[in-house]
């Protein structure tokens, strides 16, 4: 018998043919074996999706993984932390970009107690996270991450965390007051400059709120123009919270500053850092409103070179998170700084 064909599939996939076989046959059973690759490779794919989509079924809610770190992707992973530490929000539509979907995935393995590992990993999300959230500077800062991704929420979720202030400007020359509503989606508070090292200074959260509503003085180089006198006059600006109230309350403690002092050359100033410990509070008040803390970011080290871990509140227990570690009660070493608080309305 002539033209027999004997196909045998090798354990490794390789396919062996006979003699007498010609060229073009050799070529389909080629095209058709990649057809079965890509297959394969598409059942791989939406096995991914299943398990994104939150169908595994080993979960448990009282567990909190962590979430790895291929490469300087700590500020994202204790931002993440703190967000899925959140009630009540969901961080995607059906007309959210990639990104959003997977994060809002990770998110929901988070909140059910299930490992995150695959979807970073697999999708080299951490990687899109760096290309978005990376400022022009390179700096991975932990606030730009959580900015990065409010831009990018659905409009309907962003009223979670915004708020109004309002902002009195009164000039010094006719003593007009000038009242104006600014949206905003975290509280920056400034800190007190720490001209010494002197291991007793602190300062509580009250006193930053204070000094935050406390009225600025706005002379020489700031000064405002003034729609009564026609000029710049020095003004006084006070700012104060208006009445609405974001579900979720988000205050930076702005530790990192530029000196005006030291310049690494002639035009750039030197970054620093403010590291003065802060007494946080476990619940603040605003106006009627209680507000009960659920999250915490911290920093170590620079501007330049550091590290962020979070401290997040689930099912009433306080979890520790260091990228994949992830300890019950535990709390950072001393050389972290609080940066980024997340205080909530109880639901
Ligand atoms: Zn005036």
């Amino acid at each position: 018998m002539k033209n027999i064909l004997i196909f045998t599939h090798r354990p490794e996939g390789h396919v062996v043919a006979s003699r007498g076989v010609s060229r073009c046959f050799i070529t389909i059973i080629l095209l058709l074996h990649t057809l079965v690759f890509d297959i394969h490779s598409m059942q791989k794919e939406s096995a991914r999706r299943a398990y994104k989509t939150n169908k595994a079924p080993d979960k448990n809610p009282d567990i909190l993984h962590g979430l790895c770190n291929p490469g300087s992707s700590c500020y994202f992973n204790a931002v993440t932390q703190c967000l899925a530490a959140l009630d009540g929000i969901r961080y995607c539509d059906e007309k959210s970009p990639d990104f959003l979907i997977q994060f809002n995935a990770i998110v929901s393995c988070l909140r059910t107690g299930r490992p995150v590992h695959d979807i970073l990993a697999e999708s080299c999300f951490a990687l899109q996270c760096a290309e978005i959230f990376e400022n022009n500077t390179g700096q991975q800062d932990a606030q730009q991450c959580f900015s990065g991704i409010f831009n990018l929420l659905p409009a309907g979720c962003k009223n979670y965390f915004e708020f109004c202030f309002k902002s009195s400007l009164t000039c010094k020359r006719c003593s007009r007051t000038r009242h104006c509503e600014e949206i905003s989606t975290l509280v920056p508070l400034c800190l007190p400059s720490v001209l010494r090292e002197d291991c007793d200074a602190t300062v509580t959260l009250k006193q930053l709120f204070e000094q935050f509503e406390n009225p600025e003085k706005l002379t020489q180089d700031n000064t405002v123009y003034c729609d009564n006198c026609k000029i710049k006059t020095r003004t006084t600006k006070r700012l104060s919270f208006a009445r609405t109230r974001p579900k979720c309350l988000v205050i930076q403690l702005k530790r990192f500053y530029y000196s005006q002092l030291e310049f690494t050359s002639i035009t750039e100033p030197i970054p620093k850092k403010n590291n003065i410990p802060v007494i946080i509070s476990s619940q603040i008040n605003l106006g009627k409103d209680r507000y009960r803390l659920k999250a915490i970011v911290y920093h170590s080290g620079s501007l330049a070179s550091g590290h962020y871990v979070a401290r997040v509140q689930k099912n009433g227990q306080w979890f520790y998170c260091n990228d994949e570690w992830v300890v019950p009660k535990l709390k950072p070493t001393k050389d972290f700084s609080p940066y980024m608080l997340f205080y909530c309305l109880p639901a």
